[in-house]
């Protein structure tokens, strides 16, 4: 069984051809500048990288040529569209409107274009490559999976903002989080790999890249998740604030003459880690500077640990313990020093990180990093969003 896995942005579109016998990926790659001048197609099948410019004016013609490329005769690998079994399309933000993954019909496509507000950039994108895909293969199953999804067993008490109840009523205001595909993935490779049942095991992920979000998942459901109403909430990011004071934005915006959607724009695209370093967003170069000597980068890595540790600490208490804490992501993965300075004086809680583990921990394997005597489990487990799509199609559209 195949599953293809698209993810549509307002100008690229990834893709990923998956086998459900194997979960392996079978054929990968990117339509870059869709609707811009000098498109750009990459193709990856069997060690095979074909790269073209060629004209996409738009995601039909983007989704026309993926799937001519993989049937192609020489570096195909299906020889008809009747082999894809299922299309899993990731979507942003479901509002309250999506509480889990659902099989795209024509009602659940009215209620995409209700919600389309809630994320601009993101959702109308993931409208405009379902339509797509459905004018190529009208007769597949497909499946719209949000990375809100994880996130809808939480509580109440901890979804909700403490401002007039009427507005989440008339406008749903509240937490709603992201990353939920990335959380339920490794939390349920982090179960696997302990050779335990997910119901016993409290876990806490941390899946830290240019976007940051840790979650608490409690018996493999999630309790909190550190993002918002948007994924702007939370740790300090790339180029994102994460928490502050809204006193504090207000007072910059008027000192600079910025409007609300300005502010936003700061705070989204020129704060966090970026902001703060004056260096860079990228976590490689923040490392680097820091090294040499260049306090700001310093602080800014040192801000981002800390919120971290704050976020970790907190989901301790409200889990009432913890037995993993996994980090994913880019730099979760890739980044000993985050790990390492994020962790670093919790023993009280029973978390102490292996030094020599840590700073040796392989890449794109599962690898355990805590010390011989620390009672929680450190794990560093490689997200895969993509195979948590088509897991996820597998399911909702019972494809067997
Ligand atoms: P996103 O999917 O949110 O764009 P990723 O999960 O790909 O983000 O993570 C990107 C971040 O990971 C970048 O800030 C990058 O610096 C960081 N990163 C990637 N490789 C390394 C590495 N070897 N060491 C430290 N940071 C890394």
């Amino acid at each position: 069984m195949k599953i293809l896995v698209i993810n549509s942005g307002s100008s690229s579109l990834k893709y990923q051809l998956i086998d459900m016998e194997t979960e392996s990926v079978v054929a990968k790659g990117l339509c870059e500048r869709i609707g811009i001048a000098n498109s750009n197609f990459i193709y990856k099948a069997r060690g095979v990288v074909v790269e073209q410019q060629i004209d996409m004016p738009n995601h039909n013609v983007a989704v026309k040529l993926v799937l001519d490329k993989l049937m192609d005769k020489e570096v195909g690998v299906i020889s008809s569209m009747k082999e894809i079994d299922g299309v899993g399309h990731r979507v942003v933000a479901s509002g309250e409107a999506f509480k889990e993954p659902t099989l795209v019909t024509e009602q659940a496509m009215v209620l995409m274009e209700e919600i389309k507000d809630l994320a601009p950039l993101h959702n109308p994108a993931a409208i405009v490559g379902v339509n797509a895909c459905l004018a190529q293969m009208p007769e597949t199953p497909m499946v719209l999976v949000f990375d809100t999804g994880f996130h809808f067993t939480m509580p109440d008490h901890a979804y909700m903002y403490a401002v007039d109840y009427n507005h989440y009523e008339k406008y749903k205001i509240r937490r709603y989080g992201a990353h939920g595909t990335s959380h339920q993935f490794v939390a349920q490779e982090c179960a696997k790999h302990l050779g335990k049942d997910i119901k016993d095991l409290k876990i806490i992920t941390c899946h830290l890249g240019n976007g940051s979000s840790i979650s608490a998942v409690d018996g493999g459901v999630c309790i909190d998740t550190s993002m918002g109403f948007t994924p702007l909430a939370g740790v300090p990011m790339g180029t994102r604030s994460g928490d502050i004071d809204y006193a504090a934005a207000e007072y910059i915006a008027k000192k600079e003459g910025m409007d609300v959607s300005q502010m936003l724009t700061y705070l989204n695209k020129k704060s966090g880690m970026l902001g703060v370093s004056g260096v860079s967003s990228d976590f490689r170069d923040l490392g680097k500077a820091a090294q040499e000597g260049n306090y700001r980068a310093k602080l800014a890595l040192e801000m981002f640990c800390y919120a971290c540790k704050k976020y970790i600490g907190s989901y301790t208490a409200a889990l009432n313990g913890v037995d993993a804490i996994v980090f994913t992501a880019g730099v979760g993965e890739n980044d000993e020093y985050v790990r390492a300075n994020t962790l670093k004086n919790m023993d009280f809680f029973g978390i102490k990180l292996d030094q020599h583990k840590n700073d040796t921990c392989p890449r794109g394997t599962i690898a355990e990093i805590q010390a011989d005597d620390s009672k929680v489990k450190i794990i560093v487990i490689p997200t895969n969003e993509e195979l948590a799509i088509a897991r996820e199609t597998k399911r909702v559209a019972k494809l067997v």
